[in-house]
């Protein structure tokens, strides 16, 4: 077993003065048991604990480090951006160049607006699409995450009403009855609510692949259907790409898939792994925007230098040749590996992939919607997490969220993550 010492003694300290012990509560390990890793440096695709522990890592901090932890070009643009100024609140070139360049990317987004985080992103977005549509309702996907505003945390009722329910106290029920609800990947729901709230749907968000549930992709058509039905009944389409946008392609989801959103997030990769966002998308719905238009959004810290510069120099390693076949490969090789070793091991598994995400459900079969992903068993993924974490592989500390693999990542390190994965699975199966 490692020396964890000096990590418990931080949980403790971290716990009286933080909920949790954390800032944000996956950290917390609450999904797998166990006292949380705190980590002290990160180097390509590797991590170190404040005991001297090293992993693999597969968190990326949760998607922007699709080139691994500091990176030299990345750390030279944010210390260059730095020397001349941490903030101003006053225009800068930095955010017209990385503007440029991710509307070049994805040319859906012909105007964008830089904000903090992605929660800001989505939030702003569902502004506009209410703006533009004179419509209250939005429609979102259970299971689908699009960060942590009122409305936006809302689940399904039970029951056969349509009535949804807030996802977290603190949510006024007025809020959450404004967010009408549908599985993922279920396209009669959708037109079944659309049927019923004809006039009132503002826009429909949804992340074009699901990565917030464990990784579900979208089954063929779903996403070219959630476009014909929003086209139809004058409502918008949101693509949340805050974790797809420059990780599945240099154009996102919706290069990959050929299906066009009215309005598009994007946060993490983006912005190189500083805190940031971006929201954007038809020319005229952007000029709703404050202060060409009466939606109003801003933000003290939105386009901040060091985020723009960090963006600029993770994209332009990005535009290289073979990137994202690189990303794929790695991302198959390890699913396929887990998934090999798991049924030498006779151990259902199953391990959906889509270019560098995965994720390890403990079920027979890939999962299509939310109500298929929570049937994976929680025990298991639990024993699974901590034989990994035992064996210098950090995975994600709930069965529910994706692995990110990175460029960083070697045929070695996916190697000795499949053998560790081989040492876990051996150890609970006895
Ligand atoms: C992470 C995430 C968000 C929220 O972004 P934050 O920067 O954490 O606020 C929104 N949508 C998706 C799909 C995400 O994965």
């Amino acid at each position: 077993m490692p020396n964890t010492r000096r990590s418990e003694q931080l949980f403790e300290r971290a716990q009286r003065i933080l909920p949790g012990g954390v800032n944000s509560p996956v950290r917390a390990f609450r999904a797998v048991g166990g006292t949380p890793r705190f980590v002290a440096r990160g180097k390509g695709s590797h991590i170190w604990d404040v005991d001297g522990n090293e992993y693999v890592d597969y968190i990326g901090s949760w998607g922007p480090l699709v080139l691994g932890h500091a990176v030299p070009e990345v750390l030279d643009a944010i210390s260059d951006a730095a020397q001349r100024g941490t903030t101003f609140g006053i225009a800068t070139e930095l955010e017209v160049e990385l503007a440029e360049i991710v509307s070049a990317a994805m040319p859906s987004m012909e105007m964008l607006r830089f904000v903090a985080s992605g929660t800001e992103a989505t939030m702003s977005a569902i502004r506009v699409a209410r703006a533009a549509t004179g419509r209250d309702l939005i429609l979102k996907f259970e299971g689908c995450y699009h960060g942590h505003a009122d409305g936006l945390l809302v689940q399904a009722g039970s029951g056969a009403a349509a009535q949804s329910t807030p996802d977290s106290a603190g949510v006024p029920a007025a809020y959450a009855s404004q967010t009408l609800v549908a599985p993922y990947n279920d396209l009669a729901a959708v037109e079944r609510l659309f049927g019923a709230y004809r006039r009132s749907i503002a826009v429909v968000i949804v992340e074009p692949i699901a990565a917030n549930m464990g990784l579900v992709t979208p089954q063929p058509g779903f996403l070219e259907g959630l476009r014909r039905i929003t086209t139809a009944n004058g409502a918008l389409l949101i693509f949340d790409e805050v974790i797809t946008g420059f990780r599945v392609a240099y154009g996102g989801a919706q290069a990959l898939f050929s299906v066009t959103p009215d309005l598009t997030c994007l946060g993490k990769v983006v912005v190189g792994g500083l805190p940031g966002g971006a929201y954007g998308g038809r020319r005229e719905l952007m000029e709703l925007v404050a202060p060409l238009g009466p939606v109003y959004q801003a933000g003290t810290l939105a386009g901040n230098p060091l985020a723009m510069a960090a963006g600029l120099a993770t994209l332009g390693l990005l535009q290289k040749p073979g990137t994202y076949e690189r990303l794929a490969q790695s991302g198959e090789y390890l699913a396929q590996g887990l998934w090999q070793v798991a049924q030498e091991l006779e151990t259902p598994i199953a391990v959906p992939q889509l270019g560098s995400l995965l994720t390890v459900f403990f079920r027979d079969g890939a999962p299509w919607s939310y109500r298929d992903a929570i049937t994976a068993d929680r025990q298991r993924y639990a024993a699974f997490f901590h034989g990994l974490l035992e064996r210098g592989v950090y995975f994600p500390p709930s069965p529910f969220e994706v692995a990110f693999c990175s460029l960083a990542h070697t045929k070695e390190d996916l190697d000795a993550t499949i053998e560790a994965a081989r040492g876990a699975l051996a150890a609970f199966r006895s």
